[in-house]
């Protein structure tokens, strides 16, 4: 097996995943792995058109069904087993995300397109920017209409998943793996030429302590009702806990009231030549997380990007028209705070790093205090009133006061927090601390021997 893309994912005989440990991690990334998969499969000869050659794919995300509908397509028999109800679960259950499969490629030319594919061949599911659960049953349509195109070229198991604690077997010799699986239909062994685990990144992290939890980023939350959602009387205290995209995301749609990072931008009117000026730095860090594997691997990358999108903020607070458009955007804002570990954001994306910085900044010039608080940790949050009590439920703790304990944290590799500096009150506590990796689909997977990629923004 000499394809790249295939050896990077190879897990066991027969078996590859995109799943786990990986990033980038967006939806359009993982479209782009699922095709890769399929299209490098059928050319290696791994999966094939007799019926002991096809695909089974584990887990019913975008990922798994555009791999599905694409082995179809090819004329290879596929099976998606999924261990839930539903298919697209997390964006199905989720009415307050708007979803862009383009802004986040900025400073590239093409950032707006906001649809996916803008160029190439068409892929199984079309990304529109739209709201999460919209796509996820504009997706179930696809699914559909490939369904009925493809009769039992697609089979698509909800409930579904693999029995017992072994459930793979390779006859000696064989061009295959047999499958031992679960439907609402029994337990079956069938021969598969290949097997993709699609089973998703893990879960969120955004519980403090045992009793906190916080709304998850695929959650419907509250953030873009009136007042935060809260009552009329009520002053939103806003806390935001993290510094990677999640947290940015929020703390721009929370500052603006905007839905999107681009039409923050766009709100902002930032000239283009800013967008020119980092496109050096983003493309050489991009080189350089490739090859990382912690944060302390990635602190100094982290700190280049944060001085020279600080320098880009500057620049743009100097022109009148963005410093005008500031002010008008951030007119209703609530009153906020983002925590983070350490002397930079690690955001992903370039454009949650520079609207958040040329938000912070505008604010600091303007008011004089700082919206953000660098080398500081969360290290408790607990109820501040007597008539409510934290149980790890997000929507009964929100617009209630909270005690908030901040700590000193120096470094974003460091493994704990140092001394508690400070208490504070907040009604509305947001943590995005990053993804706990799930347990893998098969006990014992070697790991993906790629975790950090680049990948291509679209496949011909
Ligand atoms: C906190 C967070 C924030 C994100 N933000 C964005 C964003 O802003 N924009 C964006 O484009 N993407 C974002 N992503 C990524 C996005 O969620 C994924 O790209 C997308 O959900 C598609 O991934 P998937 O199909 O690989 O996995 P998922 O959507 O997670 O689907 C995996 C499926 O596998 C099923 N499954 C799990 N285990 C098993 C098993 N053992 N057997 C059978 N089925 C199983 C699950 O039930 C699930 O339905 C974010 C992800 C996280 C976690």
């Amino acid at each position: 097996m000499g394809d790249p893309f295939l050896r990077a994912h190879y897990v066991a005989p027969r078996v590859f995943n995109i799943s786990g440990k990986l990033t980038p991690v967006s939806l359009k990334d993982q479209m782009i792995r699922a095709r890769f998969f399929v299209d490098r499969t059928v050319e290696s000869g791994e999966i094939a058109s007799a019926p002991d050659r096809g695909l089974l794919v584990i887990g019913g995300g975008a990922c798994g069904i555009t791999a599905a509908i694409r082995a179809a397509q090819l004329g290879i028999a596929a099976t998606v087993l999924e261990r839930s109800p539903r298919l697209f679960g997390l964006q199905a259950g989720c009415a307050t995300r708007w979803l862009d499969p383009s802004q986040y490629d900025w400073p590239l030319d093409h950032w707006s397109q906001g649809h996916f594919p803008w160029a190439g061949a068409p892929m199984p599911l079309y990304f529109l920017s739209d709201w999460a659960n919209r796509l996820a049953h504009l997706w179930r349509l696809h699914l559909h209409v490939a369904s009925a195109a493809f009769g039992r070229l697609l089979r698509v198991h909800v409930g579904a998943y693999l029995a017992g604690p072994a459930p793979l077997y390779q006859p000696p010799g064989a061009a295959t793996v047999d499958v031992k699986y679960v439907t609402a239909a029994g337990t079956q062994i069938d021969t598969f030429g290949a097997v993709l685990v699609t089973t998703g990144f893990g879960t969120e992290n955004t519980k403090v302590g045992s009793t906190f939890r916080g709304f998850a980023f695929w959650e419907t939350d509250p953030f873009a009702s009136t007042n935060l959602g809260l009552p009329s009387h009520a002053t939103p205290r806003v806390l935001i806990s993290g510094a990677g995209d999640g947290a940015l995301q929020d703390f721009l749609r929370i500052c603006t009231g905007q839905n999107s990072a681009r039409d923050v931008f766009d709100a902002c009117g930032v000239p283009p030549t800013i967008a020119a000026a980092l496109k050096d730095i983003e493309r050489r860090s991009a080189c350089s997380y490739h090859w990382g594997e912690h944060a302390g691997h990635d602190h100094a990358l982290h700190m280049e990007l944060e001085n020279e999108h600080e320098a880009q903020v500057a620049l743009a607070l100097s022109d009148p028209n963005v410093w005008s458009n500031l002010g008008t955007l951030l007119a209703g804002r609530p009153e906020l705070k983002l925590v983070h570990t350490c002397e930079h954001l690690t955001p992903f994306y370039a454009l949650n790093r520079f609207l958040v910085l040329l938000i912070a900044r505008y604010i600091d010039q303007t008011t004089g205090t700082s919206v953000i608080e660098r080398q500081t940790a969360v290290t408790a949050v607990s109820t501040a009133s007597r008539s409510h009590s934290c149980a790890l439920n997000a929507s009964q703790c929100h617009g209630e006061d909270h005690d908030v304990e901040l700590s000193d944290w120096s470094y974003c590799a460091d493994k704990s927090a140092g001394s508690p500096k400070s208490h504070e009150q907040f009604n509305v506590v947001i943590v995005r601390h990053g993804i706990n990796v799930g347990v893998p689909a098969f006990a014992a997977l070697t790991p993906i021997a790629q975790p950090r990629q680049v990948l291509p923004y679209y496949l011909l």
